[in-house]
């Protein structure tokens, strides 16, 4: 069935066997909300918040915040979200936030990094987030992007609970924390792999450059075995950890993803009702059965075919 490509999809995210993968959408605008909310995604993995600041010549006062994420979060009335706090830098500097020139803007002051020199710009963002979680009675969740260390995780959520949203959780994109998944998870309530930036410095290849985009192939073994990390660590610590970079995308890699131990997957509008439908298709010890085929190949090109293989059986 899934190899010929499913069709049909009840809209509760789970194995044939009842085993729950919760399938949510990845939104950035009022606009993607609608549309995940239509394609029947069960909430948010990932609201990237970037949009109300990248616009704005100086940061956004926490009424203009409060109404932006409000218009993002209503379709979501009574449904999981997990808002992302500001991920500026890098790629998408801030006029108003950003360091000087860096020699690496990759490797330097980005994501939470940012809050550290300016925690009172998180917390406005967190006081906005908690305003528009009671507005629009989504379930509201926090995260932040570039976590590193255990600390940083436990400073986050002491910052966030401070602000009176109950859930804090990080994103796991960097190698030091998908090492340090399980300590991580005992300091958080969740965490969500960012698998676009894990494989950007797992691989040491920048993510907007064509030439090295082959060793961002999120079917690369190396990134699966840290993958593998974070999904025990899961499964150890009974806390959620799902995956809301584009890897989460491929219904097949998503198979794989479940049987690692992963526990959501985020993705955008147009990927949901596969994904779902794949899911459903598969009990989770024959996603266990893909994850470990693809876990034993020595390239992604193997990985691929050890799960084709394995799912035409
Ligand atoms: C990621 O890094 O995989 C991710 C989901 O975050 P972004 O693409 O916004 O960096
Ligand atoms: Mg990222």
């Amino acid at each position: 069935a899934v190899a010929s490509g499913p069709a049909e999809w009840n809209g509760v995210g789970a194995t044939s066997d009842g085993h729950p993968v919760k399938v949510y959408g990845n939104v950035g605008s009022p606009a993607d909300a609608k549309a995940a909310a239509d394609a029947g995604a069960e909430g948010v993995g990932l609201f990237r918040t970037e949009f109300c600041y990248l616009d704005a010549p100086s940061e956004p006062s926490v009424e203009e915040q409060q109404s932006a994420y409000t218009a993002v979060l209503s379709p979501f009335r009574g449904k999981p979200v997990i808002v992302r706090t500001l991920d500026a830098g890098a790629d998408k500097p801030l006029a108003f936030l950003s360091p000087e020139a860096e020699p690496n803007p990759a490797l330097g002051v980005r994501g939470l990094r940012v809050a550290f020199d300016r925690p009172e710009v998180l917390d406005r963002q967190l006081a906005a987030i908690a305003g528009a979680a009671e507005e629009s009675g989504a379930q509201v969740s926090v995260m932040a992007p570039m976590v590193a260390t255990v600390e940083e995780a436990a400073w986050f959520a002491e910052r966030v609970r401070a602000a009176g949203i109950a859930r804090a959780g990080v994103m796991i994109e960097i190698p030091a924390a998908a090492l340090s998944a399980r300590e991580i998870l005992e300091a958080v309530d969740f965490v969500s792999v960012g698998t676009n930036d894990l494989a950007q410095y797992t691989f040491a290849a920048d993510r907007q450059l064509g030439a090295v985009a082959k060793l961002n192939d999120p079917w690369q073994p190396g990134l699966l075995r840290l993958l593998k990390l974070i999904g025990d660590a899961a499964t150890a610590t009974g806390k959620p950890a799902g995956v809301c970079g584009e890897a989460a995308a491929d219904p097949r890699l998503a198979l794989v993803l479940a049987g690692l131990g992963l526990t959501s997957l985020s993705m955008n509008a147009p990927a949901i009702r596969t994904v779902g439908a794949t899911l459903a298709a598969v009990s989770l010890a024959e996603a266990g059965e893909l994850a470990a085929a693809a876990l034993g190949t020595a390239d992604p090109a193997a990985a691929r075919k050890a799960v084709a293989d394995a799912l035409a059986r």
